[in-house]
């Protein structure tokens, strides 16, 4: 028998009309979307840029006119009232980087929010850079981002009827783990879906192999560099995951080498997929392939040279972006600090752009006193309200001593300094000395990539 495909087995939210199924507001909202990106993916290049086109005209049009940031930045700019000649100027459109960002502060909100977006909620984050910002999102723009989740589950094919398990940060930063009864939200409102449990990544690398053992997941969402921890730990015990049938990576480069260390080791595949908390998904990884394709429904990213010239296949730019939908907090031609190399139109018949090689965010784990090793939060995205940094590192020299590299506008005050300290002691849930250093910048090391937390213990 065939195995079902993504649009089968829905759970209707009315009775007796199980097919075609019904679903309740946000999850037809959802099916509306899903069956248009179904379409749109196969779209060719040019069909797929044109209808970003429009999208784009309303999003600048609407930046121009209700920020006070882009009321400013755009005024020698000319009124573009269509797609094309918007397309046409495209590239003389400035580009907003961090420093922007912080700069602007609320310049960068929208004064006339759109009521039918939804709620805005603030967000911080040290995206992979280390620089800490804040920005806005709302519910349209939570719309779009479950959209692209559920064709990233669609597109690995996972079967939702399994157990999914994720070790990462979260805000219920339980080191024990929760358990829920479903897979949650997407997936929940389309799907009777498996059971999922979440544990904290700062849980211990031994705790979370216990926890594993006990769980046993069919799929495991966590980092590259906790995995790499994991990988270690079971080797150590000789233990065996037996359910296991995909790993799912997020959060930071996974390279080529660590990509086959954790196929060998665990005899899965590894999803990988390319996101921040401010710009939501930028790339998830083909069906048939280990390289992304950028999610060009929900952003546009350009990838250009030092030129400013768009890349072609193979070369390696620097990030642009432009999340479509997000009409509370612009950010048209954002550069998120990472390099990617360009890839060739994939051979799957997908228009979607392909990226190849993500050089965004690396970090090793943290060794704590006792000797045992976890995945460090350091939140850098909410340090910039302690005091003024502008860029943040952490580099573990001993298992008691951990040097904080600053980048900011000044000295930090005796007050600054212990609050900033007490800060990351709650974090990290373990009291380090700290030593603070100050730099002129914080530079992206081997490979192009940004480490935020780098060990030299071993
Ligand atoms: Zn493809």
């Amino acid at each position: 028998m065939k195995t079902p495909g993504p649009f089968q087995n829905f759970r209707s939210q009315l009775g007796e009309a199980q097919f075609p199924a019904m679903f309740g507001h946000s999850g037809a909202q959802l099916m509306a979307t899903l069956y248009q990106i179904e379409q749109s993916q196969w779209w060719s290049p040019g069909d797929i840029r044109q209808a970003q086109a429009s999208q784009l005209l309303a999003l600048v049009q609407h930046a121009r006119q209700s920020t006070p940031y882009y009321d400013k930045k755009f005024t020698d700019l000319p009124e573009w009232d269509n797609p094309d000649a918007l397309l046409e100027a495209w590239d003389k459109i400035p580009l907003l980087t961090r420093s922007d960002i912080s700069a602007a502060d609320s310049a960068l909100y929208s004064r006339a929010p759109l009521p039918l977006h939804g709620r805005q909620r603030e967000i911080s984050t040290s995206g992979s850079t280390g620089k800490p910002m804040h920005t806005l999102s709302n519910e349209l723009v939570n719309h779009f981002y479950r959209a692209i989740a559920c064709r990233e589950i669609m597109w690995s094919q996972r079967d939702m009827t399994r157990k999914l398990c994720a070790i990462r940060p979260d805000r219920h930063k339980t080191l024990e783990g929760v358990e829920r009864e479903s897979w949650g939200r997407p997936m929940s409102l389309l799907y009777d879906t498996g059971p999922s449990a979440l544990l904290y990544s700062t849980a211990p690398i031994s705790y979370q192999v216990d926890w594993l053992l006990e769980h046993q997941p069919s799929y495991l969402l966590s980092m590259p560099s906790n995995f790499q921890g994991l990988v270690e730990e079971f080797d150590r015990r000789g233990a065996e995951l037996d359910s296991l049938e995909q790993l799912i990576s997020f959060a930071e480069t996974l390279s080529p080498e660590r990509r086959r260390l954790l196929t060998d080791f665990f005899g899965v595949p590894v999803k990988d997929l390319y996101s921040s908390v401010e710009a939501g998904y930028i790339a998830v990884q083909c069906p048939e392939h280990d390289h992304l394709h950028v999610q060009s429904e929900a952003i546009l990213v350009e990838v250009l040279d030092s030129q400013g010239v768009a890349c072609e296949p193979g070369e390696i730019g620097r990030v642009v972006l432009t999340p479509l939908h997000n009409f509370s907090a612009p950010l048209i031609r954002y550069v998120n600090g990472d390099y990617v190399e360009v890839g060739k139109p994939c051979s799957c018949g997908r228009g979607l752009p392909v990226i190849t090689r993500v050089m965004g965010r690396e970090r090793n784990l943290l060794t704590l006193p006792d000797g045992s090793r976890n995945w460090p939060y350091l939140a850098i995205g909410h340090w910039e309200e302690i005091a003024p940094i502008q860029q943040a590192q952490v580099v573990q020299k001993s298992v008691e001593t951990l040097e904080i590299r600053l980048v900011a506008e000044r000295q930090l005050t005796p007050e600054e300094q212990s609050a900033l300290e007490n800060f990351v002691t709650e974090q990290l849930r373990q009291s380090f000395q700290y030593e603070i250093s100050y730099h002129q910048k914080l530079t992206r090391g081997r490979n192009l990539k940004f480490e935020d937390f780098i060990s030299e213990i071993n």
